[in-house]
């Protein structure tokens, strides 16, 4: 079975849709998200749009900030400053990666909390990792509501979750372990990869390497996430499963793209709707 995340993702936006048109309908206001981008990196160009393109489409308001590669930190915090106290402002985004001579961690830590629907503030963190999470961070929350909507079972499954983020790694080995999954989780310093691969009932790969999992490393029926997205030199798209290789075997598998991508989006903008209704 191939996980169609892009239908998934039409399925939560349109949710999202009717509940934003009856707040504006109610109490003629709707959900804001500010998206700020520096540098003109072609990568993030395109995430920025899809962000603000499925804004549009369930009648949020959007504003980009679109500031150059060599705009300075100061600069920058204060634009945070001035979004944080912004009423019309409900969400804040800093598309990462940011130039090199940027702190991310002091941008990171300059969005207030409540307005922060990455879930990248260490306050947001602590509170997920204490299960009382302000939302949820939207690559792992992505996953995980693309296997419920397949009804996967989580529960006592020998999850795998391979690379070691702060956006995707670590959150989702969290988020499987609250939802009663055993988890390991391999990185680049794992000396048996293979073996522990093998053991996956659910195997979450986010490593940004092209096919880096085989059918080899994994044990039949396995369901595959592959949070992948490496572009090849012929310029197409491909994830970190050797997704030909993987499908016949796997019970479940997340294509690239189509699969965690258009997730991560719909969930960004649930997080926005989410935290306009904490705020208010
Ligand atoms: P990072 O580069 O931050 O992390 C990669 C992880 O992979 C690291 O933990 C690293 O280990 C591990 N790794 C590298 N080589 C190996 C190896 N040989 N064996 C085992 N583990 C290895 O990447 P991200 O987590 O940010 O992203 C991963 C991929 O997911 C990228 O392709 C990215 O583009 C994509 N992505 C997709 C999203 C979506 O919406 N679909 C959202 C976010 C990311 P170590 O820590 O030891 O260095």
């Amino acid at each position: 079975m191939i996980i169609d995340g892009k239908k998934i993702s039409e399925e939560i936006l349109e949710e999202v849709r009717l509940e934003v048109l009856s707040i504006k309908e109610n109490h003629n206001i709707v959900p804001g998200l500010a998206v700020i981008i520096v540098g003109d990196d072609p990568a993030s160009r395109i995430y920025v749009n899809n962000k603000k393109k499925a804004c549009s489409k369930v009648g949020m308001y959007s504003q980009e900030y679109s500031l150059p590669e060599n705009t300075s930190q100061e600069n920058l915090l204060k634009l945070i400053e001035k979004l944080n106290s912004d009423k019309n402002i409900h969400g804040i985004l800093t598309q990462l990666p940011l130039p090199k001579h940027i702190d991310e961690k002091a941008v990171i830590e300059a969005i207030c909390p409540e307005k922060d629907v990455d879930c990248f503030h260490p306050t947001n963190v602590g509170r997920l990792l204490t299960g009382n999470a302000y939302v949820l961070p939207c690559t792992p929350a992505g996953i995980i509501e693309a296997l419920e909507h397949e009804k996967i079972d989580i529960s006592s499954k020998h999850c795998v979750v391979v690379g070691r983020s702060n956006i995707v790694g670590k959150p989702i080995a969290l988020l499987l372990l609250q939802k009663n999954a055993t988890v390991t989780i391999c990185h680049s310093k794992t000396s048996n990869l293979k073996d522990i691969c093998m053991q996956a009932d659910i195997i979450v790969c986010a490593v940004g390497k092209a096919n880096f999992i085989s059918k080899e490393m994994l044990k039949n029926d396995v369901v595959v996430v592959d949070v992948g997205i490496n572009r090849l030199p012929n310029g197409k798209i491909c994830g970190d499963v050797d997704f030909q290789d993987v499908e016949p075997i796997a019970s479940y598998i997340t294509p690239v793209p189509g699969g965690v991508g258009p997730l991560t989006i719909s969930m960004l903008i649930k997080n926005v709707l989410e935290c306009f209704k904490k705020i208010k």
